[in-house]
């Protein structure tokens, strides 16, 4: 099992790893997606850690394997996803490679999270509307820079329509403290390193539904055409998911 002594080794190793580097996108200041890069790699690892432990863990509750892996059904991108902008950042270059910060798309995405914020999340799953990552077969389009939310969420039900984050027979990493705390160790590493190396001012970055997060981090990369200042104004005034959208959230589904 992973354990917290052995994540912070490796989370050392990528913060410091100046070789890090991949899906270079010559258009971005170099030291932009220097940044970016060193996020996806943290997510990514501490994604990769939270899945282990979820799945070990619902495999000795339930003593085998998820039925994930025999599933072909778009029910689990039927959730409300909140993410930090650190973990958008690599979401939104990604669809920026594959071409689709169209205006319309941008659009949809405004909508969609305005959407979610008007809803609770058991009801906004009740409705069946895909992620806007999901592609006509259901495929996630980013699905390696896929948010830790996505990559947390197993289940051991017979059905799919189950598969609510509410629902007992789901396995999410909530209930599991140590998964928890090693990924805001890991989120909270990289924020710092993005606010040092982009002198951001603000306390911390904000957390939004996938949508709107996105969204923010696309303004971003435009705003960064005219200059880092601009790019770091944008990301500092991204908004964040704010008490009242929590509460609306939350609500219970009546
Ligand atoms: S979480 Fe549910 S819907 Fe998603 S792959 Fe697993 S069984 Fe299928
Ligand atoms: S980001 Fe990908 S895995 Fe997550 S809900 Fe959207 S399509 Fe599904």
């Amino acid at each position: 099992m992973m354990d917290i002594e052995k994540l912070n080794q490796e989370v050392e190793r990528i913060m410091g790893d100046p070789e890090i580097r991949s899906a270079y996108d010559p258009t971005l200041p170099r030291t932009l997606n220097a940044a970016i890069d060193r996020m996806q790699a943290l997510s990514s690892y501490a994604g990769g850690a939270v899945s282990d432990l979820v799945l070990q863990v619902g495999r000795s509750k339930f003593g085998e394997e998820p039925a994930c892996g025999r599933c072909t059904s778009p029910a689990c991108c039927w959730q409300v996803v909140s993410v930090t902008l650190m973990e958008a950042l690599p979401i939104a270059r990604a669809l920026r490679h594959l071409n689709q910060d169209t205006a319309k798309f941008l659009a949809r995405l405004e909508d969609l999270g305005q959407w979610q914020r008007s809803m609770n999340a058991a009801a906004w799953f009740n409705m069946h509307e895909p992620c806007p990552f999901q592609d006509q077969q259901n495929r996630c389009m980013i699905y390696a820079q896929r948010p830790i939310a996505c990559r947390q969420h197993f289940a051991w039900t017979p059905d799919p329509l189950y598969c609510r984050g509410d629902s007992p027979e789901s396995v999410q990493a909530r209930t599991l403290r140590l998964a928890v705390e090693m990924v805001i160790d890991t989120i909270l590493l990289a924020e710092q390193s993005l606010r040092v190396s982009f002198g951001i001012h603000r306390e911390s970055l904000p957390v939004n539904v996938l949508p709107t997060a996105v969204l923010s981090c696309f303004r971003a990369f435009a705003a960064a055409t005219r200059g880092k200042d601009d790019f770091r104004r944008a990301l500092e005034q991204a908004p964040a998911l704010t008490p009242a959208d929590l509460e609306v959230m939350r609500a219970v589904a009546s």
